[in-house]
């Protein structure tokens, strides 16, 4: 039997019946699992319209009952984030101790979003001008557009609506077709928590209802996480009819390893943020940059950690699952076929892999190249994969250097005992987040996340300061309480006095 997944509005699951809907496969075993609907125009229409008729009374809700929302919301999922993890790890493939990881760092979002009082708080200027005061305040966008990847089904949307919400808008969110489950708990959670209905909507689909929101009239702004084409496509959509759009994209993140690391520590955190999510992370580790007075020990180091992940089933306490689809698996293997013809070394090749699952998984195991030229597709493109291409440099210099022109620029890190290297590394460096033998430098929900050059789309980056700012609008009141002694006519232009 295969479940039925279908859209949420205005507080409950919708109940009409789809003309289109889309598989949803257990990666694990390659089967479907379930079939998701997808909305037309219309549905899409039906999930803004409930968020529109649900946004003045939110916006007006006093900031203590959207405080106690978001923390009852917060209990909620702490208390059933397994429940969320193991949904995740059904649709997506992901081990279950890493679906674990991907809800705590999303929940992390709703802590920050449950101190609203103080993140909406504006600024009071008394007595700018005799008897003149003046205050900024910030208030909510109003239905705000949510689309987001497979690759975190629930963490990536609560970078998002947790900051919407608090701040007084209401959502309309858009998840992966691969993977829709999660986004249902999370509705149903926000129901438990008192959401009032309509200002959490899902609907689920594909382009038709991607653009659907786009175009939507209502739809005040996009928050999209995705591929690089595709978001390039929606910021360059959304802005076009008139939307505030955000668009975090794809990902390519170098490692660049200096002779003085611990060759140890570096060539742990290369496998762990290499093949950690079987590589389908937009912050995991693709190209390590080993300058080569130490690559042959570093290579060597890793290559031989790498026999010793488990790849299987994510419920079995596996290191590392399956690829989300067939048709992914397939592409990222195209790519290790591409980079031998290309004359890379292929240290470690993960086709057909041993794995502690069914035949029937998307099964790719961990696999290693090393001398990498930049030319070569598996260094320009993200594979999105669990495959790691070494690449050796003379010097810090020219590891930079490479970094710097490569496309995109999400995510690096450096490996070093050097504090001024270290230093020079992150002023220097032209990539958003950056980890200083850290490799996977995903910032706490009070910074905000987001990349340079082609992997963001728009100025903003999520959560944080940033996040607040994106979903609300800045007013500026200038205010005199009248006195009849300031009366009179003057057409001059205002200033102080
Ligand atoms: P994707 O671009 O295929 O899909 C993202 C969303 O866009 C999904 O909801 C999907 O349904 C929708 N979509 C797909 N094709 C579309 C089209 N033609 N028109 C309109 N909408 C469309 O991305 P994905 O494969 O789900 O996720 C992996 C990608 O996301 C990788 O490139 C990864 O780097 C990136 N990512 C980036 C970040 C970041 O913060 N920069 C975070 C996570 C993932």
């Amino acid at each position: 039997m295969t479940a039925r997944i279908t859209h949420w509005i205005n507080g409950s699951a919708w109940a009409g019946s789809a003309e289109r809907t889309g598989d949803v496969f257990d990666p694990a075993t390659g089967q479907v699992s379930g079939k998701v609907d997808f909305a037309s125009r219309a549905t899409v229409g039906e999930a803004v319209a409930a968020a529109k008729a649900a946004f003045p009374s939110w916006r007006d809700t006093s900031l203590t009952r959207r405080t106690q929302v978001l923390f009852a919301f917060r209990e909620i999922l702490n208390a059933r984030k397994g429940e969320v993890a193991a949904a995740i790890t059904a649709e997506h493939g992901k081990v279950l101790s890493d679906a674990l990881g991907e809800v705590t760092r999303g929940l992390e979002v709703v802590e920050f979003a449950c101190g609203l009082g103080h993140l909406l708080k504006g600024g009071f200027s008394e007595q700018v001008s005799t008897g003149v005061d003046v205050y900024s305040i910030r208030q909510p966008l109003g239905v705000v557009g949510i689309i987001s990847p497979f690759n975190f089904p629930a963490m990536v949307p609560m970078w998002f609506f947790p900051v919407a919400i608090a701040a007084g808008n209401t959502v309309v969110l858009k998840p992966s077709e691969k993977d829709p489950s999660a986004s249902m708990l999370l509705a149903q959670m926000w129901q438990e928590a008192g959401l009032p209905d309509g200002v959490f909507n899902v609907v689920h689909g594909d382009k038709e209802c991607v653009d659907a929101l786009l175009e939507h009239p209502d739809v005040q702004s996009i928050s999209f996480v995705g591929s690089t084409p595709i978001a390039k496509y929606i910021y360059e959509t959304g802005t076009k009819h008139g939307k505030r759009v955000q668009a975090l994209a794809g990902a390519k993140n170098h490692m660049l390893v200096l002779p003085d690391a611990d060759l140890d520590l570096a060539a742990d955190q290369a496998v762990n943020a290499g093949f950690g999510s079987a590589g389908e992370r937009c912050m995991a580790i693709s190209v390590v940059l080993a300058v080569d007075t130490i690559a042959d020990e570093l290579v060597a180091k890793i290559a031989e950690r790498m026999p010793k992940l488990r790849t299987g089933d994510g419920r079995r306490g596996c290191d590392m699952g399956p690829l989300v689809t067939g048709a992914h698996r397939d592409r990222v293997a195209s790519y290790i076929a591409a980079g031998e013809a290309a004359g890379a070394t292929l240290v470690v090749d993960g086709r057909n892999p041993v794995v502690d699952g069914e035949p029937g998984g998307f099964w790719l195991g961990p696999t290693l190249f090393d001398h990498v030229q930049t030319d070569m597709s598996i260094y320009t493109d993200e594979i999105f994969g669990p495959v790691l291409s070494v690449v050796r440099v003379h010097s810090f210099d020219e590891g930079l250097d490479l970094i710097n022109r490569h496309e995109y620029g999400n995510g690096t890190a450096i490996f070093t005992n050097d504090g001024g290297a270290a230093r020079r590394f992150h002023n220097e460096v032209q990539v958003g987040m950056i980890g200083i033998n850290v490799p996977i430098p995903v910032p706490v929900a009070y910074y905000s996340f987001g990349g340079w050059k082609s992997s963001l789309f728009g100025d903003t980056h999520a959560h944080g300061v940033e996040g607040v700012h994106f979903f609300t609008r800045g007013k500026v009141v200038t205010s005199r309480w009248l006195d009849p002694s300031h009366g009179g006519l003057n057409l001059g232009f205002p200033t102080q006095s």
